[in-house]
């Protein structure tokens, strides 16, 4: 198989047709962008698809960093070679559920240059789309070079519902590129999933205390002024690099970072217009409880409601004893427990910042009433999110970091 430039209008409806019809056994596809190069951009695709897949969803990773390409030795698959069996290419599989293909797989050498002009490229992520056996697929994360060339075009005009993540940094210089990226997805008309800022401050490993090395807050100031949503942000940490060197993923380092990253697949998949696999409609409602009604006491309260809804039907109703209150503790319990949502009467900025980042939903403003009554107003629409409702709950205490 070669990458064949000079095709005739004929193969290429014939190939447009074999990545149509992959695409179609393809539930949510990914670009992850940036408008420069060495903003961690393979990092968090390859890390998004390693997440996912250890999720339980099936994932392809397939990197179109044609001059630059690093997703196969962020795997520690420095010798993957592509087989091609009957004319198709056979993705490396990573595990059961990831499947890989890099143009490292067709290099002799890992260091071996790609001289290649556009339409070159063009056509060979047209074939590793069209000509691939990846089988269907719940999500393909594609890990497109910087910047808005040949690459990300050509998958923006061949993977129709192809949505983006955009990578940044947050100095200036990289925000400015990143604009650019923005710009370029409005003009091909391709939905922005949200941005991530990678390297946001510094983790001292002596004193703990976190230092803006390259400023902070940055990528998410832009998403609020461009009305995209941000995805949440990852410090720079030395272990990231290690890992990466040694071919490791950063779910193996049960580390700050992990979790970090561990809310930011969280948030994706709440931005997916099908939220899960299989269960497009499942939620699972969290709600502090005091005498069987919404506690007001959101850090203080007694126990929780974890409402499971399907379909719109309450298909499991737990109560549940929280652990006992510190600073973080709860918001991080109701994550941890898988909550989707949570309804609460009002909630402190650490605490909300926590959730968000985990990828819980959080409503304000919930009068009290019973976890029933509660969800049925929620699913009905009714019952309004107050927004940053209180920084104080009803008894005056300070909720913030609960
Ligand atoms: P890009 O794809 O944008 O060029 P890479 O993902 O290749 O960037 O990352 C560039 C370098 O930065 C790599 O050595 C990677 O390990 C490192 N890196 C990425 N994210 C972080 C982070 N959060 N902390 C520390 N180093 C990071």
């Amino acid at each position: 198989m070669s990458c064949n430039s000079t095709t005739t209008d004929h193969d290429f409806e014939a190939q447009s047709q074999k990545i149509n019809n992959f695409l179609q056994n393809v539930d949510h596809k990914i670009v992850v962008m940036s408008g420069k190069g060495g903003v961690g951009k393979s990092t968090i695709a390859t890390n998004l698809a390693v997440f996912l897949s250890s999720q339980g969803y099936k994932v392809g990773l397939l990197d179109v960093d044609v001059h630059g390409p690093s997703v196969a030795g962020l795997l520690g698959l420095t010798d993957l070679k592509l087989n091609i069996i009957n004319n198709r290419i056979q993705p490396y599989s990573y595990t059961d559920n990831l499947k890989v293909i890099s143009i490292q797989g067709l290099l002799n050498h890992p260091d071996e240059p790609l001289i290649w002009r556009g339409p070159m490229k063009i056509g060979i992520i047209r074939q590793f789309l069209g000509d691939a056996d990846w089988g269907s697929l719940d999500f393909l994360i594609i890990d497109s070079p910087p910047g808005t060339g040949d690459e990300p075009l050509t998958v923006a005009q061949t993977v129709i519902d192809c949505q983006a993540v955009i990578v940044t940094t947050p100095q200036e210089i990289s925000l400015a590129d990143v604009r650019k990226s923005i710009q370029f997805c409005q003009k091909v008309n391709m939905p922005i999933l949200g941005l991530i800022e990678n390297m946001s401050g510094f983790v001292c490993p002596s004193c703990n205390s976190l230092h803006a090395i390259f400023k902070s807050g940055g990528g998410e100031k832009l998403a609020t002024a461009v009305n995209i949503p941000f995805l949440g942000r990852l410090p720079i940490d030395p272990s990231v690099v290690t890992a990466g060197d040694a071919g490791q993923s950063i779910d193996s380092l049960n580390n700050p970072s992990k979790e970090k990253l561990q809310g930011i697949v969280e948030q994706i998949i709440n931005q997916l217009p099908n939220k899960k696999k299989g269960a497009d409609s499942t939620m699972k409602i969290a709600i502090p409880l005091a005498g069987g009604k919404l506690a007001t006491h959101f850090g203080h309260c007694q126990e929780f409601a974890i409402m499971t809804i399907d379909n719109g039907n309450v298909i499991k109703h737990e109560t549940l004893t929280p652990p006992p209150h510190a600073p973080g503790v709860i918001p991080n319990w109701v994550a941890d427990l898988g909550c989707t949502d949570i309804l609460v009467g009002g909630m402190g900025e650490a605490a909300q910042v926590i959730l968000k980042e985990r990828g819980v939903k959080v409503s304000c403003g919930a009068p009290s009433d019973t976890p029933e009554n509660l969800v049925a107003l929620y699913l009905r629409g009714e019952l309004v999110d107050s927004g940053n409702a209180c920084d104080h709950d009803a008894h005056g205490h300070d909720c913030g970091s609960h």
